[in-house]
């Protein structure tokens, strides 16, 4: 089939894109297309009937269906993974995606960048960013864009840094050509299934987020028996890595190569500072890391349900 102009301007807009990605460090990057995800439609309604969604996703599921919903015009997904493997952090008692600065401060910036370089490069180019806080599910994008595969306990999983990533992406109405997903799934040696502090990892890719540990050390308001159960297994405060630390996917695994997850690293909390301070001071302090958004208060009480549990 002969290439038009127009088909050899989008291959070498795609070339671009992955040029600049480079650039800031982003090595992986694919492209999903903005279609209507009816795959994941299936998935998400029998989770929603199962009772099995943590509530913090969009809660209007036409919008994680359809994109045009999002983004008048959208006709593809730039998706792009930022790997945050430091090591394992001495003494940690924070899950190792909340060691570096905030992760989406710096993931939105770097989307940004990417938005405003096409935007200078493509007429009438539109989009949107988001990491986390997006309509769709991110770890769904990032299979569908051939970033990764999916693992029995619900991450994505790559060779390189296996499922220790954060997924940022950029819906916008330039039709990149899209990648396909990767035909394969994790191990199966279920090790998540049998570690799993919440015992929330169903077996069939999905898992239970309200009995999820990282879920509920998030969690406000009154905490049940079983919660406080849950919490009490292991030594985190805020967030858990059990699933991805016995993950044979993750063993060997390469550190990130982005100096921003590499630097400012604070892997324990200091819990006797941080009763020392007032509200206002724990936010000039910690406002720019992703554990300080539900406050100062329920890191306390999670360090006390799990330190009372071994006195
Ligand atoms: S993060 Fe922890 S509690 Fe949640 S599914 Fe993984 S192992 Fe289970
Ligand atoms: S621990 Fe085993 S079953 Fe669980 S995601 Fe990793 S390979 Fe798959």
């Amino acid at each position: 089939m002969m290439m038009t102009d127009y088909d050899n301007f989008k291959e070498s807009m795609k070339n671009k894109l992955t040029e600049y990605c480079r650039s800031l460090d982003i090595e992986h990057i694919g492209i999903a297309p903005a279609e209507s995800y009816r795959d994941f439609e299936k998935i998400w309604r029998s989770q929603i009937a199962k009772g099995r969604i943590s509530g913090f996703e969009e809660k209007d599921l036409a919008k994680r269906v359809f994109p045009e919903l999002t983004l008048q015009g959208a006709r593809s997904v730039i998706v792009c993974l930022f790997p945050y493997y430091s090591g394992p952090g001495e003494n940690a008692n924070i899950s190792k995606s909340a060691f570096s600065i905030d992760y989406h401060l710096i993931v939105t910036e770097k989307l940004n960048s990417i938005g405003r370089f096409l935007e200078s490069s493509i007429n009438d180019f539109r989009y949107m960013a988001f990491v986390d806080n997006g309509p769709f599910s991110d770890r769904y994008l990032a299979w569908k864009a051939g970033l990764g595969f999916w693992g029995i306990n619900n991450h994505i999983i790559t060779d390189q840094y296996g499922s220790y990533v954060f997924i940022g992406y950029i819906l916008n109405n330039y039709p990149f050509e899209p990648d396909a997903p990767q035909d394969r799934t994790c191990l199966r040696c279920f090790r998540c299934v049998r570690s799993c502090p919440g015992q929330c990892i169903m077996g069939d890719f999905t898992i239970d987020p309200q009995k999820c540990k990282s879920y509920i050390t998030q969690k406000k308001g009154e905490l049940t028996a079983e919660d406080i159960e849950i919490l009490k297994k292991t030594g985190l405060i805020w967030g858990c890595d059990v699933c991805q630390d016995v993950c044979p996917h993750n063993k060997n695994v390469q550190t990130t190569p982005m100096e921003e997850f590499k630097k400012n690293l604070l892997p324990s909390i200091d819990i006797d500072e941080l009763r020392q301070l007032s509200n206002r001071e724990f936010r000039r302090k910690y406002g720019n890391r992703s554990f300080s958004w539900r406050g100062r208060d329920i890191l306390i009480r999670n360090h006390a349900i799990i330190h009372k549990s071994k006195e």
